[in-house]
């Protein structure tokens, strides 16, 4: 009887393991006609300059409108998107779409400085269509500098040299590049001075611990000091309380992204105006009005 009942949950599983590889299958499927149908949607979470509060740019985080499942995030698709090698297609369709959109700000807003960051998974950094979808699209004038790449890195440390050399031409180019969730991987400070970088991106593990973990505080003070004596930026991510913010101010970090500041939004409106809120410097406060008696 046990053997039975054993055998009836490994018919289970069996049947659980097979829906599952057709979902799979189904939803590889689907993702290859996502680009093709315009499924794919780019949301942009603001990024905020510390000193003074403006914003300095947004991160471009990739949605997927599926006609069945509704939005999906990345963590539901991109994994899948990078095995069937799917993904070089989809980051292309995601630095035109960065590029139409920094052509359209710089055209329509008065002295723009916005960036866009788009993410750049390990399999696109190895492929010579990334800088072939970057030199296409690329527009003339300031728009044309104001792309960022986040790459992650573990990616630099485990391919350092084909990695490398991607992250050399895009610089020439004229597009920055960010280390993405740094801290996070096996990379240490000393390998930051090694790194073709214009910026680091502090993981947001690290973020959550500020005011409440002193190691934490610890790292986070140590990459901002190591990143300052090499001139490269230093983005917080994840912030989500003014705890956090505080302490980030504190420590001399130069630029923040979290819920806190702004989620990330789908209405481009909604970023551009936050950006009008808030002034690329500060304004001094106007002087009191004191009423004639
Ligand atoms: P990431 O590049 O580290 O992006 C930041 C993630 O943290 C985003 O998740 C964002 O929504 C989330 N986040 C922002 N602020 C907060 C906060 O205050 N608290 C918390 N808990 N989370 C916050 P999302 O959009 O789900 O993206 C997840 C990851 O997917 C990204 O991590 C990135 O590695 C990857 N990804 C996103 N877009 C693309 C893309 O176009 N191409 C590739 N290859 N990967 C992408
Ligand atoms: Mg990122
Ligand atoms: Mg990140
Ligand atoms: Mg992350």
């Amino acid at each position: 009887r046990a053997k039975e009942s054993g055998k009836a949950r490994s018919e289970l599983f069996d049947e659980r393991m097979q829906a599952q590889a057709v979902d799979a299958l189904q939803t590889e499927d689907d993702l290859a006609l996502a680009v093709s149908q315009g499924q794919l949607r780019l949301h942009y979470q603001p990024i905020i300059d510390l000193r003074d509060g403006h914003v300095q740019g947004v991160e471009a985080l990739l949605r997927w409108q599926h006609p069945r499942r509704g939005l999906l995030q990345p963590s539901d698709f991109v994994p899948l998107a990078e095995r069937s090698g799917l993904i070089v297609d989809i980051g292309k369709w995601v630095i035109a779409e960065a590029w139409r959109q920094l052509e359209e700000w710089y055209s329509t807003i008065e002295d723009c400085h916005l960036t866009i960051a788009v993410n750049v998974s390990r399999r696109q950094l190895a492929n010579a269509e990334l800088l072939d979808a970057v030199a296409t699209n690329q527009p003339t004038g300031p728009a044309g500098s104001a792309l960022l790449v986040e790459v992650s890195e573990d990616l630099l440390v485990a391919d350092a040299n084909a990695g490398f050399s991607t992250l050399h031409a895009l610089r020439m180019m004229g597009v920055r590049v960010a280390v993405d969730d740094f801290g996070a991987g096996v990379s240490s400070l000393k390998h930051l001075q090694t790194m073709p970088i214009d910026h680091v991106k502090v993981d947001r593990h690290f973020i959550a611990g500020l005011g409440r973990r002193r190691q934490d505080e610890a790292v986070v003070a140590g990459i901002i000091g190591m990143a300052k004596s090499m001139g490269v930026g230093v983005v917080a991510e994840g912030v989500e309380s003014h705890e956090q913010l505080d302490a980030l101010r504190r420590l001399g970090c130069d630029s923040a992204q979290g819920f806190l500041l702004g989620r990330p939004n789908a209405e481009v409106g909604a970023v551009i105006d936050l950006a009008r809120s808030r002034p690329a410097t500060p304004v001094q406060p106007a002087d009191e009005h004191v009423p004639a008696t």
